[in-house]
């Protein structure tokens, strides 16, 4: 079975830990290369993520961490770089694992259009709008005034729009979410993310929010964080997070749905979902409870008809 994961923090961890070797099973380190490939994930999206222990976040930063996501991962020789619709199929048939370059919160760009143009140009090709609160551009979906967008941010999306960088509403405030929808007209993802009915956290998606996406030919990556999964117990198993995919499904987007673990992006994990290499648990899981060809979409096939319909060509 091939995997897609649309959401790690990975790169997040290699810069705050210049120790830590992708290329070894680390304790620390949730995603690295052998643990994807014992998995079988065959595309994965490495966010550039500025933390809050990061004083004051700058462009800098940003370039400081796309730097390490080509010097450590993107040049693995088991690795192969995804910039456009080619580039993925070339990944695939090489045998090779393909990375995605994605940045999470656009807060360290200032508003300036030559910093996120030079984005494209070094190969980022998703964008999170927020991280949890307000930035230059829109509110998150912790910031208390529930804000949308900022005249700069309205013309940013112009320019995501007009480049070809897909937009990710995980993180985003519910007013930036729906003006997201007017404004702009591509397909539009949630690479993290879960079923706000299902489990009532702020950064879980209505499903409004979600039948929306999905109307879009959009794609939902549905995330292990155990407390967007269920908040009302623990420990959180796959078996509740399979009752995500469900009611997905119920709401018509079975082609829609796929996985953004956010693995190296949290501290708590759902039982038996410890690290990429556990990926193997899901696809047991998957296969008990629904077809073959379901489980393939699950885990690739939709991830896959949205890059290859959403990258550059
Ligand atoms: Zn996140």
């Amino acid at each position: 079975m091939r995997i897609m994961d649309g959401h790690c923090d990975a790169l997040t961890k290699l810069y705050h830990n210049p120790k830590l070797d992708f290329d070894k099973v680390e304790l620390e380190l949730d995603v690295s290369f052998p643990r994807l490939s014992k998995a079988g994930v065959k595309v994965q999206c490495f966010a550039v993520y500025l933390s809050e222990s990061i004083a004051n976040p700058s462009f800098d930063h940003i370039l400081q961490m796309i730097d390490i996501f080509h010097r450590k991962v993107a040049s693995h020789p088991g690795m192969t770089f995804i910039r456009n619709a080619a580039d993925f199929q070339a990944a695939e048939s090489s045998g090779q694992i393909g990375a995605i370059l994605t940045l999470e919160g656009v807060d360290a760009l200032a508003g300036n259009m030559v910093h996120l143009r030079s984005l494209y140009y070094l190969g980022v090709r998703l964008i999170g709008l927020s991280w949890n609160y307000a930035n230059w551009a829109v509110d998150g979906v912790m910031e208390p005034r529930k804000g949308g967008f900022t005249l700069k941010g309205k013309r940013m999306l112009k320019e995501l729009e007009t480049m070809g960088i897909i937009v990710d509403v995980s993180h985003l405030s519910e007013k930036g979410f729906w003006e997201l929808f007017e404004l702009y007209g591509k397909p539009i993802v949630a690479t993290h993310s879960n079923c706000a009915r299902l489990c009532p956290h702020p950064r879980n998606l209505s499903d409004e929010q979600l039948t929306a996406i999905i109307k879009r030919q959009g794609q939902i990556g549905l995330t292990f964080v155990p407390y967007f999964v269920e908040a009302a117990r623990t420990p959180v198993r796959i078996s509740d997070l399979l009752k995500h995919i469900d009611h997905i499904c119920a709401l018509g987007g079975e082609e829609h749905l796929g996985f953004g673990s956010d693995f190296d992006g949290i501290a708590q994990w759902i039982e038996g979902l410890r690290h990429s290499g556990d990926y193997q648990n899901i696809i047991e899981a998957l296969c008990q409870n629904y077809r073959e060809s379901q489980v393939e979409r699950f885990l690739y096939g939709n991830w896959r008809k949205f890059m290859l319909t959403n990258l550059p060509r």
